[in-house]
């Protein structure tokens, strides 16, 4: 380029999935993105001078656009794995999740041993829907939206639902109505890591901007905020 471009405040278009509870998520009022992980890409953005814009897209196309280098960015609860780095590279973890059961309250199922044969649901393209692949004999069926395979546990469509521990508890916390429970143990610890296209020149900055507001009391601040103390 020519000119002052060293000056110019870059903007870089993050993608993610819209309906995860309580890291991103629509507000009804206002039409913008909210949530734990807006919160934190924007700190990020702010510290490290850039800007973004968040694009919302199935949680798949939020991986396929990593690995295909359609966006520069994304946070989407992602979790890091050694199979995704593969293909992806991933900021330093930003928070500890993993994987838990949820079903009905009046369910027998006691945990993942007990789902062979039954029909269990999991957010397409997600860390659960491959754990009951590579783990389980259940009768999987793949949600573009977690939230209606949570709808169809409750109304006895799915007899469980295998997903990331924060959202399931979220889930059922704020529809006590809907009779769901988690059960079991965490099935398996999963660090949460911003993902961009390999080899970008962006993970080293994101990094140092992550490491500075966990050092400041922002990331802390941003953590009370959406999980209390
Ligand atoms: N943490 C899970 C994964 O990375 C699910 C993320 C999501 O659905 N937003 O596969």
């Amino acid at each position: 380029g020519s000119g002052s471009g060293e000056d110019e405040v870059k903007t870089y278009t993050v993608a993610t999935e819209p309906n995860f509870h309580p890291f991103e998520f629509m507000d009804p009022e206002t039409g913008e993105m909210k949530g734990f992980d807006m919160d934190l890409i924007h700190a990020i953005a702010d510290e490290a001078g850039f800007n973004v814009e968040i694009e919302t897209m199935e949680f798949d196309g939020v991986l396929g656009g990593m690995r295909s280098n359609k966006y520069p960015m994304a946070i989407s609860g992602i979790s890091i794995t050694d199979e995704r780095k593969k293909e992806i590279d991933f900021s330093d973890k930003y928070l500890d999740s993993g994987l838990i059961l949820v079903v009905r309250e009046d369910s027998d199922i006691q945990s993942i041993e007990d789902i062979d044969g039954l029909k269990v649901g999991a957010q397409a393209g997600s860390t659960g829907e491959l754990y009951l692949h590579d783990h389980t004999d259940a009768e999987i069926s793949a949600f573009p939206e977690i939230v209606t395979a949570y709808m169809d546990l409750a109304s006895g469509r799915l007899d469980a639902v295998l997903y990331d521990l924060p959202n399931a508890q979220y889930y059922i916390n704020e529809n006590p109505d809907q009779g769901l429970k988690t059960v079991g143990e965490l099935l398996q610890g999963e660090p949460y890591g911003i993902a961009f296209p390999k080899g970008s020149e962006l993970v080293e900055p994101v990094n140092e901007a992550l490491a500075t507001l966990k050092e400041n009391g922002t990331y802390d601040e941003i953590y009370k905020k959406w999980f209390g103390e």
